[in-house]
């Protein structure tokens, strides 16, 4: 878990305000008839215009800038041009943007149109998760408290609880340790001052249970009900938690 300088931490809220520009856009354009493929262009050229470099791109090997992960679809998900969004749907961004060599990495679920009540629901759940997450993010505490918080919520509202993927400790590269669980496992890890972590929890409307599609990326819940995925990168700074990825 390395600790940021101040000079570190200005890096990162710079690369999360653009993963935050990009958000704001897909907020915008996302409605029934637009493709995965054109929100994956638009992100493109969002963080090219901000002279940040796209994290996802040729990740491990990932073709593209964000991930779009439609309905049951949790993470991980590829856009397409194949992939039209219609009313009803759920879809999940998740964008990373690398400013100055530093990561923003930052997910959000939408309603395409009007969603079912259940989508609603689950939508709600997830977000409350994470901002219960998010203010457990205090120095020299068990980061098991963060994992409290967001399996808490998921209990409160009934949902299931992606067990294989979780946050992660974030700041040069996309993925460093710590990893996040979004549940209680026992752990003793202790929250370090200015430590980052991407806080990520990924709600299911039925079971737990996901597995990847023949295309080695995209995540699907086994029972294929709807999914949801809401995340932030957080500083956790003497002052409290703080979002990086977020607009100023
Ligand atoms: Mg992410
Ligand atoms: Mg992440």
């Amino acid at each position: 878990m390395h600790k940021k300088s101040r000079q570190e931490i200005k890096l990162m809220k710079m690369a999360g305000n653009i993963v935050a520009l990009v958000h704001q856009e897909m907020k915008k354009v996302i409605e029934p008839g637009i493709s995965t493929l054109e929100l994956d262009k638009i992100a493109y050229d969002i963080i090219k215009k901000n002279k940040a470099v796209p994290t996802f791109l040729g990740y491990g090997g990932f073709p593209n800038t964000i991930c779009t992960s439609v309905n049951e679809q949790v993470v991980h998900g590829i856009p397409s041009k194949d992939v039209i969004l219609k009313e009803g749907d759920i879809v999940s961004i998740d964008v990373g943007a690398t400013f100055r060599g530093l990561v923003g990495d930052s997910a959000w679920s939408y309603a395409v149109g009007k969603v079912s009540k259940d989508i609603e629901h689950l939508m709600e759940v997830t977000q409350k998760a994470l901002f219960a997450g998010i203010e457990q993010m205090i120095p020299d505490t068990p980061l098991e408290n963060v994992s409290a918080a967001i399996e808490d919520e998921a209990i409160k509202g009934k949902v299931g609880i992606v067990r294989e993927y979780g946050g992660h400790g974030v700041g040069y590269e996309m993925h460093e340790n710590p990893f996040l669980y979004n549940y209680r496992t026992g752990s003793k890890t202790i929250i370090k001052e200015n430590c980052a972590i991407a806080i990520e929890p990924m709600l299911n409307l039925g079971c737990d249970e996901v597995h990847t599609l023949a295309d080695g990326w995209t995540v699907v819940t086994d029972d294929k009900k709807p999914s949801a995925h809401f995340e932030h990168t957080v500083i956790a700074t003497p002052e409290g938690p703080l979002i990086t990825t977020t607009l100023p």
